[in-house]
């Protein structure tokens, strides 16, 4: 076997020893370089045979003048290697800096964030000991899509965006995963009693594709609840599935509570790339003291090892890992007196797991990798197209004015079959029959629907639009709106 150095590059046009696996690795900032060279030595150690080819991501790039914190050079590393094994990166302070975890996600189409978060009681201490579950959270839509828009003096928007197949990708990925690694449940967390067709679309997709994995139980908590229930007790739940929101917040809340933010692994994975990263960041005033915890990026390193078919090394390095927590040996973050044994640093600690490749835990349950099955991931299959009809346009409208006021100057506009049925404001009807007490923003959404049996067109909104316009009205946006094979696409005012 090859074991190359961490900043060896491997040009692309070696030939790779059969078996050996290109990754792409960024060391990051703060304590990144001292926890990825501690995870790779133990990797390596534990059998991983990997050839590495490092990039720079984070801080320099960002202060040299790259607003993603990424350089195009390293764009090919990934495209060519397809897996990124990152360390965490320091976000330089003020704006114009853009998420590079985002960027990544979505350029490489890394559709599944999968945490697992495990509680290692009674070695890390944890008010949750029966805390075991992965969290499989959706990672490039929702609310991340990015698209905000400020509309008036006193209304800003994030649009929400949830598609099928961002849902049946992920919805497959956690039943999969769950068949696979011998799980015996997966729950949904929406909020679909509120956005019943975002929401309720990733909830129908859940029931949809789990009715196909019947020795699977499923069940769907609204992520209130369901939140409230994880931080109280985690022991109900076994994988977890849930829009990008949802899973961004509560991985982090079930990592905290399994004892650290430093242990805890998380992988990004698509249809073609895979990163591979703790979840903590770069945690600069550690940094450089030989005392942070590698646990996160090197349980990463195993999840990656995985994804690259390296199940033995895979085994043996987790193995090695729980016997070092059982053994009580343990970095700052999770040492408490009486409990821990003996308080390392970053070094002694890989160098504590790597004496102990072979090994299994005894106290805590031994994982196994060898033989389990691949994810059977088929590429989504667009549905047949539905019959669209277009029943009338919400006009939103940047206004000062009473309800009554708005209505009787939005009738003016009226020219066709088709009528003012509803004005709302914050999405609560305020016209027909509003009531005083609602309080109201400079912000109007204006329903126009029109006459059974006839068909709304783009020509009859621009026509609308135009006398709006010279009316004086300030239009800020129009929704038009649709019905798909007869079922409303879109939702009721509050209220209506
Ligand atoms: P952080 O996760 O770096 O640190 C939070 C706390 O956890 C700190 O008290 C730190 O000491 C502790 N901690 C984190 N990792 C640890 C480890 N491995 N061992 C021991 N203790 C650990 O979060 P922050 O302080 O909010 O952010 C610091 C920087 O990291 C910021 O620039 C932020 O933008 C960045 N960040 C990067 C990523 C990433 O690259 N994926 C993720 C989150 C934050």
């Amino acid at each position: 076997m090859t074991v190359h150095t961490p900043v060896e590059k491997i040009t692309s046009n070696a030939v790779p020893e059969q078996g050996v696996a290109d990754i792409t690795v960024a060391y990051g900032d703060g304590i990144g370089p001292e926890i990825m060279a501690a995870s790779l030595k133990v990797l390596i150690a534990g059998g991983a045979k990997l050839a590495i080819e490092p990039i720079e991501i984070g801080e320099r790039v960002y202060l040299a003048g790259n607003s993603a914190g990424i350089a195009t050079e390293s764009w090919d590393s990934l495209r060519r290697t397809k897996v990124f094994y990152k360390a965490p990166i320091t976000t330089p302070q003020g704006g114009g800096f853009k998420s590079l975890n985002v960027t990544v996600r979505k350029t490489l189409g890394l559709y599944a964030n999968v945490r697992p978060c495990s509680a290692y009681a009674p070695f890390i201490t944890t008010k949750h000991p029966d805390l075991n579950v992965v969290i499989v959270r959706e990672n490039e839509e929702d609310l991340y899509a990015g698209i905000e828009h400020r509309q008036t003096d006193e209304v800003y928007q994030c649009l929400k965006i949830i598609s099928r197949p961002g849902c049946e990708k992920i919805v497959r990925y956690a039943f999969e995963y769950a068949q696979a690694h011998g799980r015996k449940k997966v729950t949904c967390f929406t909020k679909d009693n509120i956005m019943k067709l975002t929401d309720g679309l990733f909830h129908k997709v859940f029931d949809e594709i789990g009715a196909e994995y019947p020795t699977i139980e499923k069940e769907h908590w609204i992520v209130d609840i369901g939140a409230a229930k994880l931080a109280a007790a985690p022991g109900q739940f076994d994988v977890l599935v849930m829009p990008n929101l949802y899973g961004d917040i509560l991985s982090d809340v079930a990592a905290e509570i399994a004892g650290s933010v430093g242990l805890a692994p998380s992988a990004n994975i698509g249809e073609q790339c895979a990163m591979f990263e703790a979840i903590h960041g770069s945690a600069p005033r550690r940094a450089g003291q030989d005392v942070a915890n590698p646990s996160g990026l090197l349980l990463a390193g195993v999840q990656m090892l995985i994804h690259l078919g390296q199940s033995e090394a895979a085994e043996r390095v987790h193995n090695a890992w729980l016997k070092t927590i059982e053994d009580g040996v343990h970095t700052y973050d999770v040492f408490t007196e009486g409990v821990s044994k003996q308080r390392v640093g970053t070094n002694a600690f890989a160098d504590a797991v790597i004496a102990r490749l072979g090994q299994k835990p005894t106290k805590l349950a031994a994982v196994t990798y060898t033989g389990a099955p691949r994810l059977n991931l088929p590429r989504y299959q667009p549905k047949p197209m539905q019959k669209k009809e277009m029943v009338g346009v919400d006009v939103f409208v940047h206004a000062r004015m009473e309800p009554d006021t708005l209505a009787m100057r939005m009738k003016d506009g009226v020219f066709g079959d088709y009528q003012l049925k509803l004005i709302t404001n914050r999405g609560v009807k305020v016209w027909p029959n509003g009531l005083d007490e609602t309080f109201k923003t400079d912000h109007w959404r204006c329903r126009f629907m029109i006459d059974e049996g006839k068909q709304m067109n783009g020509r009859m909104v621009a026509s609308l639009l135009d006398r709006l316009t010279q009316a004086g009205i300030d239009v800020v946006k129009t929704e038009n709106l649709y019905t798909f094979d007869g079922e409303p696409g879109y939702s009721l005012g509050q209220g209506q």
